[in-house]
């Protein structure tokens, strides 16, 4: 080999090295064989968010927001431990609105005032992230948390007196809890007797109506004060007491019909009775125990256990009635949950905390 042959063949090969060289450096498939970059934490967490299993706020908010394939086959946990099981809310709302007991709108109706507003889902996200991101973390917190307001729980009960009512006072006194008891007309000897035994044993009583009758009290301001004033006389004639407080049989944003006034009609008694000194209460927590003729025992434990949670005032709604046996027997349970949680109880006076639906 002559040495420009060798020369050559040396030049070659070098040229052939430098070439495969940069040839593997330029193509794909050289980054495939490189490790794969660590997925940022937020991705996963944000990731894992939405494949995770739904509360009751997170399908509320789910519900609202527009519907998407992958949201579409998130799975449906909504309610479970609000005792709607298996439900979507608005669906509980639906079938419950033609029910011409008043009570199951009015539980409807809670089921959607006590949850939180929904938030749209993406600023969720965002603040999950911030928090996570925030310079400072533990160093940052005062060293004293802020004082916790005490929490009280009000029980109150509906539509009474009924056959109900002495096992409920027994049990109130057993627990040795007060509570507070929106009563309508009964002019029997037993129904009198009830009234009396409220107060003997240190509640609260509430005027609901006399008639309960929505045609009737919801026709004008008029018809409205002068239901409660029959009520009114018959409890000063009974036990000697004008009670100031009341409750609205549906509540105060009760749906009326365009005939008997709508949403003014509520406006301008709700207005009338501020101004005549009464004091008004809805609630912001439901036992639920409207929901059905018999409301499922557990449901209506599991109810007021999840509509309290985060709040340091209830008003919880509950039933006095002969059929209403499992708000009877929860009873006890929903005392025991709720001073588990740190309440204790009191009755409502016109200067206690209050919940309005609709202010006057
Ligand atoms: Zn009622």
């Amino acid at each position: 080999m002559s040495r420009i042959n060798y020369f050559l063949a040396m030049a070659s090969i070098a040229a052939g090295i430098i070439i495969a060289v940069l040839f593997a450096s330029a193509s794909p498939g050289a980054h495939q064989a490189q490790p794969q970059k660590p997925v940022p934490n937020e991705q996963i967490s944000a990731d894992a968010q939405q494949g995770a299993p739904l509360s009751a706020d997170t399908g509320e908010r789910l519900s609202s927001s527009p519907a998407t394939g992958r949201e579409g086959n998130r799975p449906q946990q909504i309610g479970r431990d609000s005792g709607i099981a298996e439900t979507d809310p608005g669906e509980a709302v639906r079938r419950s609105h033609p029910a011409d007991d008043h009570t199951a709108s009015e539980t409807a109706r809670q089921m959607t005032e006590s949850r939180p507003a929904p938030q749209p889902f993406s600023s969720a996200h965002e603040s999950l992230m911030e928090e996570k991101d925030a310079p400072g973390g533990e160093a940052d917190r005062p060293a004293v948390p802020p004082r916790k307001e005490p929490k009280i729980a009000y029980l109150t009960f509906d539509d009474g007196p009924s056959g109900s009512t002495p096992k409920i006072l027994d049990i109130l006194r057993r627990y040795n809890v007060k509570a507070t008891f929106f009563v309508i007309g009964n002019t029997t000897e037993e129904g009198k007797a009830m009234y009396k035994k409220i107060v003997e044993e240190g509640h609260a009583l509430g005027n609901h109506t006399f008639s309960h009758n929505y045609g009737k009290i919801y026709s004008s301001v008029e018809a409205f004060r002068a239901d409660l004033q029959k009520l009114d006389d018959l409890l000063y004639e009974t036990v000697g007491i004008r009670p100031d407080i009341i409750r609205f049989p549906g509540g105060s944003n009760i749906h009326l019909s365009r005939r008997s006034g709508g949403r003014t009609m509520m406006k301008n008694i709700t207005r009338e009775m501020a101004n005549r000194g009464f004091q008004y209460f809805d609630w912001n927590v439901s036992s639920t125990d409207a929901a059905a003729p018999v409301q499922d025992l557990e449901a209506i434990v599991t109810s007021v256990a999840a509509n309290s949670r985060n709040k340091d005032r209830i008003i919880v709604l509950m039933h006095d009635n002969t059929r209403k046996t499992t708000t009877v027997e929860a009873l006890p349970r929903v005392i025991d949950k709720l001073r588990a949680d740190g309440y204790s109880f009191d009755v409502l006076t016109k200067n206690s905390f209050t919940f309005q639906f609709l202010k006057p």
